[in-house]
């Protein structure tokens, strides 16, 4: 050192000795092996605040606060005895003169001059640098604390790859056991890590890409197996420019994102309800078609629209459709209109508008269609083709009322009502068909109104009365039974029982009616039936007097009235009665049938039932209806229908009866397949009371006949 500094001198003028102490900045004090200070520099005076005559002289002690005052004992044994390896600066305390103590630093030499043995002592304040490491230490514990409460989880990897650091969290959302970071290497944390991420691969290959690009940024999204989703945030960690490593924070984002979630589904859920409600409004939700407000809309449209040459409204409604839903169930009338609708639309692919109004009534608009009564034909001939539904062959049949309008203009309210009464008209002239509106059956609708008044009044007025109708036997030779029939005489006309029948039904009124058949036919039987007990007499009975909960004890009543007992008695019922829901239906027929009546299943055949349903019914007799009997022409024909029916009721200990014998063949027919019981026109039509004896003659008399050869 010496030796550098006197070849410096070579160039610049050496100071005094004096004044090179002088111009330290680090205090410098020459103390003798007893303690003294023996020099003293500028510095030194300045910083324990001492004239440097009041140092010199004194001991060394002064100026160290108590507890340091052997550092310089140390220092001088260290350097006697290693002298060629200085220490590195010690930390002492320092004392002011005012008191007060100061850090500093401390370092020291030997001065070999001669025996005194002078240490050479350098202090340095370190005051300045105590206060930034306590400002670093704070910061320090600032980060740590800031690490540890954030709710990220935080690693950080040095340039060489290893851990540097990490909080809490970061182990705690990873479930990586602490004992997993302590080892060696951090192959167990990162495979419970990858164990956990759905994609491992691409979790990786974001890892690879990074650390290849060490000032890269990057910001992904983690999905894990179990649901959660971390957000993955990725910077590199400089000190000053450099980079030493890289910082990996990880947020779990799971409760956001399933806010998220939430309010995105709960925004679908609302437009679909949206949706579904649009749709609601303006469609019908079995069949899928326009609803009445739809189409109500669109012929007010239609009207309106003065360039439209026409406008033609079609109303639908299925023939006997509430015997699909009476005998097949509700599904299968379900099924039966969504077919119904099907087809519609299939018929008329140029409809403005189809829709169903309720129930089974549809209605089609066209405008400016050039064939209106073309299509109304091809409804009805399409509607017809069979369909099967629920293992049974159905033809769905209609009744189309057609109404248009050409120039003049209309209320709407008006096409649709005489659509409505074409399609009444259609229905009164035998169904399956259509009609085109004509004001005629405005007179018609009229009169069936004031048909429907009369109704009302017919029983009191006494134009009720009974046709009766004998039923043969061929195996005994002799009329067994009457059939009573309801007729009715209006001002000199008469009534089809197929008009007043069904008014009757609709109305309630056929309890009424029904009594009143059954008292008249009674009364006027009863002396022919107390002749023989195997005699009896038929009546009908319609489902709506099985509703009346009293039905059994009036019938009962009326016999014992007119002194005719239960079991020459006999209700005539069709199937459909069977299947309208309620059970007490079959209660009544029970209780009938307990008292001795006897119940016929009238029209058989005709219905939506099968052979195989005949047992499950509560019945005595079978009726074939006349369309099987009308079947047989020459009598040589082979009709396995008509004999496995009778074969079938047979079998189930049913008897049967034939009715509508028209002809000897179809009477000898229906002998030779041992049918029990024959009616029919040969043997006597229905004739009124007083003519009875009348019927009888001539039934014996036809039965004769065919006894013969
Ligand atoms: P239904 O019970 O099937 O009655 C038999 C129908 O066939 C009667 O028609 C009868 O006149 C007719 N008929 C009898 N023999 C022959 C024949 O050889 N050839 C043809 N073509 N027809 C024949 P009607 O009297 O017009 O009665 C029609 C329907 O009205 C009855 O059919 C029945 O369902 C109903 N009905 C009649 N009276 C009553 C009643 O008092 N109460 C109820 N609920 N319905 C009744
Ligand atoms: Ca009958
Ligand atoms: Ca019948």
């Amino acid at each position: 050192m010496g030796g550098s500094r006197r070849q410096k001198n070579k160039h610049v003028a050496a100071p005094a000795f004096g004044a090179l102490l002088d111009a330290s900045p680090d205090a410098l004090l020459a103390v003798s092996s007893e303690g003294t200070i023996k020099l003293a520099n500028a510095a030194a005076a300045r910083l324990f605040g001492y004239t440097r005559d009041e140092l010199i002289g004194s001991n060394h002690w002064l100026l160290l606060s108590e507890g340091f005052r052997n550092e310089t004992v140390h220092l001088r044994e260290h350097l006697r005895a290693q002298p060629g390896e200085p220490l590195p600066p010690r930390e002492v305390y320092g004392l002011h003169r005012d008191g007060t103590e100061f850090p500093a630093e401390m370092a020291g030499s030997l001065l070999d001059d001669g025996a005194l043995q002078l240490l050479l002592v350098s202090v340095r304040s370190t005051g300045h640098r105590r206060e930034a490491d306590a400002d670093l230490r704070e910061a320090m514990s600032l980060l740590t604390a800031t690490l540890e409460s954030t709710a990220d989880g935080i690693l950080v990897i040095s340039s060489t790859g290893k851990v540097a650091g990490l909080n809490d969290q970061f182990l705690k959302m990873w479930g990586i056991p602490p004992e997993h970071m302590d080892a060696a290497s951090e192959d167990p944390a990162m495979s419970v890590v990858l164990s956990q991420v759905n994609d491992p691969e691409a979790f990786l290959a974001r890892i690879a890409e990074v650390t290849d690009n060490p000032a890269a940024e990057s910001h992904d999204v983690v999905d894990l197996a179990d649901g959660r989703t971390f957000e993955r945030y990725s910077r590199p960690q400089k000190v000053g420019n450099r980079i030493v490593g890289r910082v990996w924070s990880f947020r779990d984002v799971t409760p956001r994102r399933e806010a998220q979630e939430q309010a995105q589904q709960a925004m679908r859920d609302l437009a679909a309800q949206a949706e579904q409600l649009r749709t609601l409004a303006f469609q019908d939700p079995l069949t899928g078609l326009a609803n009445r407000a739809v189409f109500n809309e669109a012929l007010a449209g239609a009207l309106l629209e003065p360039r439209l040459k026409s406008v033609d409204v079609l109303l639908i409604d299925l023939d006997d459709f509430k015997e699909v839903n009476d005998v097949l169930g509700h599904q299968a009338g379900d099924d039966m209109l969504v077919e119904v609708a099907r087809r519609l639309r299939g018929c008329t692919p140029t409809a403005d508008v189809v829709a169903r109004l309720g129930g089974d009534e549809f209605v089609v608009l066209l405008t400016a269609c050039p064939d209106v009564e073309a299509t109304a034909a091809c409804i009805v001939r399409c509607l017809n083709v069979p369909v099967w539904i629920e293992g049974t062959m159905l033809r769905p049949s209609l009744s189309l009322g057609l109404a248009s309008i050409g120039k003049e203009a209309l209320v709407p309210s008006e096409l649709l009502r005489e659509a409505d009464i074409a399609m009444y008209a259609a229905k009164a002239a035998g169904k399956n068909r259509f009609l085109r509106f004509h004001p005629d059956m405005m007179t018609a609708l009229v009169q069936r109104t004031e048909l429907e008044a009369a109704l009302q009044l017919a029983v009191a007025r006494g134009e009720i009365s009974v046709d009766l109708q004998p039923i043969v036997s061929p195996r005994m030779g002799r009329v067994v039974k009457f059939e009573a029939l309801a007729r009715w005489d209006r001002d000199g006309s008469r009534i089809p029982p197929s008009v007043f029948i069904p008014m009757a039904e609709r109305s309630g009124l056929i309890n009424e009616i029904g009594t009143e058949v059954m008292a008249q036919g009674l009364t006027r039987v009863a002396a022919w039936l107390s002749e023989d007990p195997s005699r009896s007499l038929s009546v009908n009975v319609s489902g709506v007097q099985l509703q009346a909960p009293d039905f059994d004890e009036r019938v009962l009543q009326l016999a014992e009235a007119s002194g005719v007992a239960a079991y020459q008695l006999v209700l005539e019922v069709t199937e459909s009665v069977f299947f309208d829901a309620d059970c007490h239906v079959i209660g009544q027929l029970g209780s009938l049938r307990k008292a001795g009546a006897k119940v016929a299943l009238d029209d058989f055949g005709t219905g939506y039932s099968s052979l195989g349903r005949l047992q499950d019914l509560p019945v005595d007799i079978v009726k074939i209806d006349k369309t099987f009997v009308s079947m047989v022409r020459t009598g040589s024909e082979r009709l396995p229908i008509l004999s496995s029916m009778i074969n079938m009721a047979h079998s189930l200990g049913l008897t049967v009866t034939a009715e509508g014998i028209e002809t000897r063949e179809q009477a000898n027919y229906l002998i030779r397949l041992e049918c029990d019981s024959l009616q029919g026109y040969l043997f006597s039509h229905p004739e009124p009371g007083h003519r009875f004896e009348h019927a009888l003659t001539n039934a014996r008399q036809a039965l004769d006949t065919l006894a013969g050869p």
